[in-house]
């Protein structure tokens, strides 16, 4: 027995875990977006088709209050990018532009290199060592299961281009913030500061940062010639997309299972996020066809323009205004195709005990239990800052940065069966959650 659950609502829990698990829709909703939509990128007409889709694909499926939600997005222009040795041996480097970079002007960018490891060394280096230089952070990422790594190397993308240029550099060109070992490069945001000249960045993949730091320790002067048409437009319009399965008893609390709709422009983002979208569809699609109808109502939020800035998020949490309060729990998938190999919470302490029961009925798909200091993820961040408890159903991300942020997220990534079992993980979870008893407490706000 337990305190939180009648048996009731426990057996239709492992009923959705074992129906998943025999195979889901999800595979065919991933499949539907990239051939019918593909790159999707803020305020793209890929964006605007992605919105219609979710919309008639969320209506299709049998969810309820199918709507919209209008999002202001920032609209950048990749254009073309160009990188090439010019000195001592002569080649060219397969690159990309990091998502929001300035472009160079059209004769392009010709200067010699500098190369650090890591931010740190390059914070290190003096204003004569770098100025006029382009500066090639050559940080390798590592592979690991909870995107650990990652995290550890994603601020020579994100900072870089700003800390460079406080020392003067005229351009920044970093290794791909990715693990991929092909020659592809891993795009990705940047974020200038307010206060630093913006200069243009670049990523190489990973083989041609090998390349170039072999021409580096060769000992000779290596120079760089730079080119890149990106540019920014005005902002444009998107949307968030949403979706309900119904609530019985306390219709008016809500479970959110989000995703992002968006994807960068280099690829059809089959796996960031089209993976996740389909997930989130498919679990709440699930519990829509049990014949009973969960307490709460299970609310899918598909967050417009994630990868540029988390206008979607930020609109979403504004909107609800104070329906903030009614939100119970949430959680998303944004982290590849799965499996589910770990449940994290932050929820209050008093709610622990029922998510080691929500483990017990996610024993069967192999998860271990976490700690209760999930993040919920970058959509979340909101939510969780206004106290609302969030949970992770960390997606086994060892593979996903192979293909994260480049031309290959493509469908033939994607693995069914892997789907379905993230879909049975996020069905169970989403309906213990919108059939608990209690609530899982408040967070303190502005948690990190
Ligand atoms: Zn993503
Ligand atoms: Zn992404």
């Amino acid at each position: 027995m337990s305190a939180d659950w009648s048996e009731g609502d426990l057996d239709l829990a492992a009923t959705l875990r074992d129906r998943a698990t025999e195979g889901t829709r999800a595979y065919e909703h991933v499949s539907s977006l990239v051939t019918e939509v593909g790159p999707r990128f803020a305020g793209s007409a890929g964006d605007t088709a992605a919105v219609r889709w979710a919309l008639n694909t969320l209506g299709t499926l049998g969810f309820s209050q199918v709507r919209t939600q209008d999002v202001l997005v920032p609209r950048w222009v990749r254009g073309t990018a160009e990188v090439s040795i010019l000195a001592p041996f002569p080649q060219p480097l397969v690159a990309v532009a990091l998502g929001g970079s300035v472009g160079t002007a059209e004769e392009g960018i010709e200067a010699s290199v500098v190369r650090v490891e890591s931010l740190d060394a390059l914070k290190a280096l003096s204003a004569d060592a770098v100025k006029g230089r382009i500066v090639f952070i050559d940080q390798r990422m590592e592979r690991t299961r909870d995107a650990s790594g990652y995290g550890a190397t994603v601020a020579i993308r994100s900072q870089g281009p700003s800390i460079a240029a406080d020392l003067g550099a005229v351009a920044l060109v970093i290794r791909s913030v990715g693990t991929s070992p092909d020659r592809i490069a891993h795009t990705g945001g940047l974020t200038y500061r307010a206060d630093a000249p913006r200069i243009p960045a670049f990523a190489v993949s990973n083989p041609d940062a090998d390349l170039l730091a072999r021409q580096v320790n060769a000992g000779k002067p290596v120079r760089l010639h730079l080119h890149s048409t990106a540019r920014e437009l005005p902002p444009a319009w998107s949307a968030n997309v949403i979706g309900e399965i119904p609530g019985g008893e306390r219709a008016d609390e809500v479970v959110l299972l989000g995703a992002h709709l968006d994807s960068w422009d280099v690829g059809p983002g089959a796996v960031d996020d089209g993976a996740g979208v389909a997930i989130v569809m498919e679990a709440a699609r699930l519990i829509g066809r049990l014949g009973r109808k969960p307490a709460r109502t299970i609310r899918v939020v598909l967050f417009a323009n994630e990868e540029f800035g988390l206008s979607g998020a930020r609109e979403y949490a504004r909107q609800i205004g104070e329906e903030m309060n009614r939100h119970v729990v949430a959680f998303e998938a944004d982290l590849g195709q799965g499996p589910v190999w770990r449940l994290d919470s932050r929820v209050a302490p008093e709610a622990l005990p029922a998510i080691s029961q929500m483990l017990k009925v996610l024993q069967p798909l192999n998860l271990e239990s976490g700690m209760n200091t999930a993040s919920g993820g970058a959509d979340l961040r909101p939510l969780r800052e206004a106290g609302v408890p969030v949970l992770d159903l960390s997606l086994d991300a060892t593979n996903y940065f192979d293909i994260h942020h480049t031309a290959n997220d493509t469908l033939a990534k994607i693995d069914a069966r892997t789907l379905d079992q993230s879909v049975a993980a996020f069905a169970v979870t989403a309906w213990l959650a919108a059939t608990k008893q209690g609530d899982f407490g408040r967070l303190q706000s502005k948690t990190e």
